[in-house]
């Protein structure tokens, strides 16, 4: 296996998860159980780039089918984050009429939609059909496919701003996706992309965003040197709240007349501090990791002992990851909870645990229910609160188990 960046040869173990089906891959019925299949979870470190990434196992295609059930616009502090994006960027980028927006993995038009409402030109493009069908409903152009050079290549007008919110680490092939966004961006435009930030993920050990469809976990330094790679360069920086501390990286093309801003610098200083350019630091990881498994195991075999039942929140790859790395089925969980009604009543993959709408929670009188969507935990903390009636009580596990007040 060699670095989806610079092709370096890889040896270095980030975390080994075990053997996982695609965190995505509802089960249905019990013909999908039988059939359902478990490939390795691996991530590696480059040593030359320091990109932190999956080992290559199945096709793509297997993990972004028409079923694939994730509607951005059923989080509605995601919503609201599109939409203060959206306010942000117009006015700093002075966007109107007359430019033309792009998002990539635009899904359902939950972001795409605030610039249609300023009458600003947008395309969507997004390959699960399931999703891009609302947001053509909602209006919005969208392009079925997976954004590459080719498909870069095809799109008449250049892009004013190309906007890639959590689709950066979702692409396996890395250089061509890059040299896709130099060929679509016009000259003076401008490229945001958002990616939740190695370093968090190693200072919190949020071990459980990793996932199969989750190629790369970057830092400042890597998404640095894939810019320039392809004439691009970081020219700003912040940091975001969302997915428990992502990277918005502003981009543009190398001979503008943007210079870079002092927030590239302090981010990248940052980093170096943390040694994430030392693969000392990048292999401690898997000790913690090792830490939460075992407080996680402690939680469910005394919850178990005390007759109490333990339920979970939100049917997404962060709960797949964790189930299946700690090898739990619905002895240990027996039901998850989601909003999205294309979950309903299917089974969560690897460990069957059975989905239910949020409306059962009240039926069932839960004595636990483990968050497993911890970045948008005050959302269903209060979405959920009269769970205190009967003395429900919500836990969450990363960065370590706690039981919430
Ligand atoms: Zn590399």
């Amino acid at each position: 296996m060699h670095c989806r960046n610079c092709n370096n040869k890889l040896k270095d173990i980030f975390l080994d998860l075990g053997k996982c089906p695609p965190s995505n891959s509802l089960i249905r019925n019990n013909s999908e159980k039988k059939k359902e299949r478990a490939f390795e979870l691996i991530t590696y470190i480059c040593k030359k780039c320091w990109l932190v990434q999956t080992k290559d196992v199945v096709n793509k295609k297997i993990f972004f089918n028409n079923h694939y059930p994730y509607f951005s616009s059923t989080s509605s502090s995601w919503v609201e984050h599109a939409e203060k994006y959206v306010n942000k960027i117009c006015r700093k980028l002075k966007i109107n009429k007359k430019k033309l927006v792009v998002e990539i993995a635009s899904n359902d038009g939950y972001l795409l939609q605030f610039f249609k409402e300023k009458n600003i030109p947008c395309l969507g493009i997004e390959p699960s059909m399931n999703t891009s069908r609302l947001a053509k409903k909602k209006g919005i152009k969208s392009i079925d496919e997976f954004f590459s050079y080719s498909l870069a290549k095809k799109i008449k007008n250049k892009a004013d701003l190309i906007i890639g919110n959590n689709v950066y680490a979702h692409v396996p092939n890395l250089n061509d996706f890059t040299k896709g966004i130099k060929t679509l961006l016009k000259k003076n435009g401008t490229i945001t992309l958002e990616f939740p930030h190695l370093l968090n993920l190693i200072r919190f050990s949020q071990f459980d965003t990793i996932y199969h469809e989750h190629f790369s976990y970057f830092s400042l330094l890597t998404v640095k040197n894939i810019f320039k790679k392809y004439k691009l360069k970081v020219f700003h920086v912040e940091k975001l709240n969302t997915h428990g501390g992502s990277l918005r990286v502003y981009g543009c093309h190398a001979n503008d007349v943007r210079s870079e801003k002092s927030s590239v610098k302090k981010i990248i200083e940052e980093e170096k501090q943390f040694g994430l350019n030392k693969i000392n630091t990048l292999k401690k990881f898997e000790l913690n990791v090792l830490k939460i498994k075992k407080q996680i195991e402690k939680f469910i075999s005394s919850a178990k002992e005390q007759g109490k039942t333990v339920h979970a929140y939100g049917a997404a790859a962060k709960g797949s990851t964790i189930l299946n790395y700690l090898k739990m089925t619905n002895k240990d969980i027996h039901y998850v909870y989601d909003a999205a009604k294309s979950k309903m009543n299917k089974m969560l993959p690897g460990s069957h645990i059975k989905i239910l709408p949020p409306s059962e929670i009240k039926k069932r009188k839960p004595d636990y229910i483990i968050i497993f969507p911890w970045n948008i935990k005050s959302e269903i903390i209060k979405n959920f609160k009269f769970v205190k009636k009967w003395g429900g009580k919500f836990v969450t596990f990363i960065p370590k188990t706690k039981v919430q007040n």
